[in-house]
């Protein structure tokens, strides 16, 4: 073992450390070579040491890095357009994270139903969710590992099962304070589970209804990831507010929140802020990594990987009885076994490849973008066997 570590110990870091990257390769301290299949949990859209990407960095590094909220930021406008134009929607407020965009969300449909004459107002959110770990957004989250130890939890939240209209109907008879219904497209740290697109339609219609705001947490699923720029566009929807974050700076922290009319209009001067937030370098990052996705026609080529690495996948992995499904939508792919498999994550490190695990029993990949043809069929070539392995032992007693 290593000595002790003067880092909080919030994480059990497997025992390798990257020290180089290039493109969808990662490089080890010692020089070793793996396939990056999770891109820093969806962070690294366009690979690593992508040349548009650092040439965009450096010269903008070389130019200004930070200046201040107090000032305008150019670059900072051109981003919230190009989020505008792609969404749909009409605003942006730009922070650091996905906590802190979902934050932002709360905060907005709170102060949305205070506007209405509603003091207490309640957010409709769901079983399985995942949207940060801050105290409001832990709250929000369905998951009581996440929120055993910090309570008192937040109040004004009411929870629901996803995919199930009638849960939200109910919600809609009885409860007259609710404002608001916050869900993910597809449920990330879940386990890869997708509100269904009817589903989808169906919140929206009730929203509409009921003048609730309708917000989708796209922090993991969005930014062309699912092969749309957002994932609930597969719906045909539009959301009122989506919490954007991981991909869309291509590692640069960057969290935006993109609001649609009413819900665009809630924050007034003082009602927000952030110290980071739409720096010129974030933006300038964001700015290019949506350029290259345009040029270089990522959300096509994320659908057509994807159907690589998940056709790759079910054929390998058919008839394997532990295998309960392989599923995903572009590059957002869950492969869930009828047992607990974290053991997956230090074999797949062994061959080569590297992946996760989550909500216990689901093998994730995330891969960057611009993964090619080639790295998705060695990576099912790898990964394949390790899972037929793993699924195919007897589970272990508890
Ligand atoms: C990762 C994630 C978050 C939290 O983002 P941070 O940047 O870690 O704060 C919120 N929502 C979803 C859906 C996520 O996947």
């Amino acid at each position: 073992m290593t000595a002790a570590s003067p880092v909080m110990p919030t994480y059990a870091p497997q025992p390798v450390a990257f020290d180089r990257g290039d493109g969808a390769w990662l490089y080890d301290t010692d020089g070793r070579r793996y396939l990056d299949l999770l891109a820093g949990i969806a962070v690294n859209t366009l690979g690593h040491n992508h040349p548009r990407l650092v040439a965009a960095i450096a010269d903008q590094a070389s130019k200004i890095i930070h200046t201040s909220n107090l000032f305008e930021i150019p670059l900072r406008r051109q981003l919230a357009q190009r989020l505008v134009d792609l969404s749909g929607m009409t605003n942006v407020f730009f922070c650091n994270s996905g906590l802190e965009a979902n934050e932002a969300a709360i905060k907005i449909a709170r102060k949305y139903g205070h506007d209405r004459g509603i003091d207490l107002p309640e957010i409709v959110v769901y079983e399985k969710a995942f949207h940060g770990r801050s105290l409001a957004t832990l709250s929000a989250t369905g998951n009581d590992k996440v929120q055993k130890g910090f309570e008192p939890l937040v109040p004004g939240f009411v929870r629901v099962p996803l995919n199930d209209i009638d849960a939200l109907n109910r919600i809609a008879a009885e409860r007259p304070n609710v404002v608001a219904v916050f869900l993910e497209a597809i449920q990330g740290e879940g386990g890869i589970q997708p509100a269904r697109t009817d589903y989808l339609r169906q919140v929206r219609a009730l929203c509409d209804a009921r003048g609730w705001l309708m917000m989708v947490d796209e922090v993991q699923c969005g930014t062309g990831r699912t092969g749309k720029w957002f994932a609930h566009q597969w719906a045909g929807i539009r959301p009122d507010v989506m919490p954007l974050a991981k991909g869309v700076s291509s590692g640069i922290p960057v969290g935006a929140v993109v609001a649609h009319g009413a819900a665009a209009e809630v924050f007034k001067p003082g009602n927000h802020g952030t110290t980071f937030g739409g720096n010129p370098l974030a933006m300038r990052a964001g700015l290019v990594t949506i350029d290259v996705m345009e040029e270089d026609g990522l959300l096509d080529h994320a659908t057509a990987m994807g159907e690589v690495l998940m056709g790759g996948m079910r054929r390998e992995l058919a008839g394997v009885p532990g295998v309960r499904e392989v599923r995903g939508t572009g590059l957002m792919i869950g492969i869930e076994l009828d047992r607990p498999c974290g053991e997956v994550v230090g074999l797949a490190l062994k061959a080569g490849l590297v992946l996760n695990v989550t909500a216990d029993s689901v093998v994730r990949l995330l891969p960057p973008l611009i993964l090619s043809r080639e790295q998705a069929e060695l990576a099912v070539a790898t990964l394949a066997p390790i899972l037929r392995d793993v699924a195919s032992r007897p589970v272990a007693q508890t």
